[in-house]
Order: structure tokens, then C-alpha cells, then sequence
């Protein structure tokens, strides 16, 4: 799907949940679509520009979740990421790094059908599912692993030292 057809995909959800369209918040919704990851109130309003009102940013995610178009969950202490569903059956993936917040969608699914074939407890039948999955991107990997190599070299070097000194 382009991300016009997305695009209107969402309006059209909207449209027909009868909530009226505006320039700002088109805006909003092409900045969601095209940037394809979690993003928090703050960072959609700078991605869009910077001059939006908070209000109108809340207001149309508030909208989006409450009709299935989006999701919310926590990116770390104290900020909500906001992210797009699809369709209102669409499974959601979001990668976060634990460590410098970085985030990501992807789209492959190996859990899904499974899911779906999961006898859940009470007759209830599993439609999507949300997974967060959390870790260390591949910057702070290299950050980590650098760190790592930077103290075994000095240890090393200490130990020589030593060596050399007796
Ligand atoms: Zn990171
Ligand atoms: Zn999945």
C-alpha cells in the first residue's frame, strides 16, 4: 500500500466515524503514516513543523484510538508513544531501544497465525495483537560493545603494566 492509499485509508475511517477533516489534522496524519514508528505527542508535533497546538495533536490521536486506528503504550518512564494500526485488525510490532529510545515497525508476523489458533480462556477469540519488544539498537550496541573492548584494553594494559613494573 502507498502511503496515499494509507493515507485515506485513515481518512476515510475517520470521515465515516463522523469526525471532520482539517488541514492540521491531515498534516498530522500524513506525518503518522510516513514516519511508521511510535512516536510520542511532543515528537509528532516537532516532525510536523513545530507550530501545531498540543490540543489538536491529542485530540486526533484520541480520536484515532478510539476507533481502533491507533495504539498507546508506554515508550519509557512517563512518555506514551503513539503508533497506527492498519487496519482495525492489523497486528502492530514495534521495536524500542531500551537505551536511547530509538523505535521501529516491522511487519513480518511468525506469531500471528498461531495466535489466532490459541484456545484463549472463555471463548475468546484473538483478532490482533500489540508486541513491544524491547531492546538495544544496533548504535548503542556498537556504543556497548565499544565500551566493553575500551575497558578490556585498559585492564590489559594495566595488567602489563604491572607486569613490567615487578
Ligand atoms: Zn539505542
Ligand atoms: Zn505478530
Amino acid at each position: 500500500m502507498t502511503t496515499d492509499e494509507r493515507l485515506l485509508r485513515l481518512q476515510t475511517a475517520l470521515k465515516d466515524a463522523g469526525l471532520r477533516s482539517s488541514g492540521p489534522r491531515d498534516r498530522l496524519l500524513r506525518v503518522l503514516v510516513t514516519t511508521d514508528k511510535p512516536v510520542s505527542v511532543q515528537e509528532l508535533r516537532r516532525l510536523e513543523g513545530g507550530q501545531m497546538h498540543v490540543a489538536t495533536v491529542y485530540r486526533l490521536l484520541d480520536d484515532l484510538l478510539l476507533l481502533g486506528r491507533a495504539v498507546r503504550f508506554t515508550q519509557s518512564k512517563n512518555t506514551f508513544a503513539f503508533a497506527l494500526r492498519e487496519g482495525r485488525d492489523d497486528s502492530v510490532h514495534y521495536l524500542i531501544c531500551e537505551r536511547c529510545g530509538w523505535s521501529s515497525a516491522f511487519r513480518e508476523c511468525v506469531a500471528g497465525k498461531w495466535l489466532e489458533t490459541v484456545p484463549a480462556p472463555g471463548g475468546f477469540r484473538v483478532e490482533y495483537h500489540l508486541s513491544v519488544l524491547h531492546g538495544v539498537c544496533k548504535s548503542c550496541r556498537r556504543i556497548g560493545e565499544g565500551a566493553l573492548a575500551e575497558s578490556r584494553n585498559l585492564t590489559e594494559r594495566a595488567q602489563k603494566n604491572n607486569i613490567a613494573n615487578r
